[in-house]
């Protein structure tokens, strides 16, 4: 069985976990510390918050920059539930805006026409590792006086003309879950060099407590968003093993790419001039009406993969039930979450891995003609 992804733990994590079991401080001690700096420093942002899960940094990033009731968030269809219900649970809008085929990334085009007078934020999710055009999108949003979060969970590392995916809007948020390039088992980081917002998350994910050492008193409503010492201690180590694992993905990418390319029936991921992508999945674009006998008859012999992400956010059903939303509203992000598959991608995965996987892949499509 290969299977779809798989976090590289090794004995660096083990041992660390260990040394946090035996040392008694189990929660906000010096490992969430510890983690917070090194990410800072290799992200190169003033502020790096951890939390307990992408989701949660993405909520707080929206609280820290003031969302209210009744707020729109322009967003992508095409993306994890996650990165539009933070807008739902500050009862503002998710707005959407329909992507592009070939960077799957929400159309900086099509964001001007949905912009009124409640708009307040432009939450752009870099698909699958490629970073959105920012440019256009950072442009749109100082015209119209909006404030920018970047849902980087799916692209840390990923550059755009250079600059790191996370650093380019007022706050980015990144995520640990184990199919992630990095992983921490569950956890997230926000990022910022918006004092203002950095302060304000740190309050926020532990209960709306000040830095004050007032244990009892909360200046403010927050949360239990914390990251244990636990978790914050594999993504110490995880961090030093980092730019290897990105690396290692995009050598990865290169092989699957060099190999399917002349495929019959397969489209491959593009990446655009000036993108350094950072590879969370490796998609393929197959034809709709063979897309999910192809995922099963690969499942059946042995090679995981998965339909991502269908239906898109708006199809989910309390998005139909609560918005009225249907079938072809959003045509192109639509079109992508019935003809995407993604293959196996992991950094222990060996060229042997790839061809076994590649050549699963030509024959199922060749029983499926
Ligand atoms: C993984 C992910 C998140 C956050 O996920 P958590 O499971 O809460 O850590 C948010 N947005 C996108 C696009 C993701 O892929």
């Amino acid at each position: 069985m290969i299977p779809l992804s798989r976090p590289t733990i090794g004995k660096e994590e083990i041992s660390s976990v260990v040394e946090v079991l035996k040392s008694g401080i189990l929660s906000l001690g010096p490992k969430l510390e510890e983690f917070e700096k090194d990410f800072s420093r290799l992200i190169g942002v003033k502020y790096a918050i951890a939390v307990n899960s992408g989701t949660s940094g993405l909520h707080l990033a929206l609280k820290s920059l003031g969302i209210k009731e009744g707020d729109e968030v322009i967003t992508t269809p095409f993306s994890f539930v996650a990165s539009a219900n933070c807008a739902l649970f500050e009862n503002a809008k998710p707005v959407f805006v329909d992507v592009e085929e070939d960077t799957f990334n929400i159309d900086p085009d099509l964001i001007k026409e949905k912009i009124a007078d409640k708009t307040k934020f432009i939450l752009p999710v870099h698909v699958f590792g490629q970073t959105c055009d920012m440019d256009p999108i950072l442009k749109t949003a100082k015209k119209n006086n909006l404030k920018v979060v970047e849902d980087a969970c799916e692209s840390i590392m990923a550059t755009y003309k250079g600059k790191k995916s996370g650093t380019m809007g007022e706050v980015g948020v990144f995520a640990f879950y184990p199919n992630k390039q990095m992983t921490t088992a569950e956890g997230g980081m926000i990022v910022t060099n918006n004092e203002k917002a950095g302060i304000l998350c740190k309050s926020y994910r532990n209960q709306g407590r000040s830095d004050n050492k007032q244990w009892l008193t909360h200046p403010r409503i927050g949360y239990n968003y914390r990251m244990d010492e636990i978790n914050a201690a594999i993504g110490i180590e995880q961090i030093k093993k980092l730019p290897g694992f990105i690396k290692k993905r995009r050598a990865l990418a290169k092989l699957y790419i060099e190999q399917l390319n002349d495929i019959d029936g397969i489209t491959l991921p593009k990446i655009k001039e000036g993108n350094e992508h950072s590879w969370f999945v490796f998609p393929i674009i197959v034809n709709e009406r063979a897309r999910n006998e192809l995922i099963s008859k690969l499942n059946s012999i042995g090679v995981q993969s998965k339909a991502y992400f269908d239906p898109c956010i708006h199809l989910q059903p309390f998005y139909r039930e609560k918005y009225g939303y249907n079938e072809g509203d959003f045509p192109v992000a639509e079109k992508l979450s019935k003809t995407i598959v993604i293959l196996p991608f992991y950094e222990q995965m060996k060229e042997e891995h790839i061809h076994i996987v590649v050549n699963s892949l030509k024959t199922a499509l060749r029983r499926l003609k």
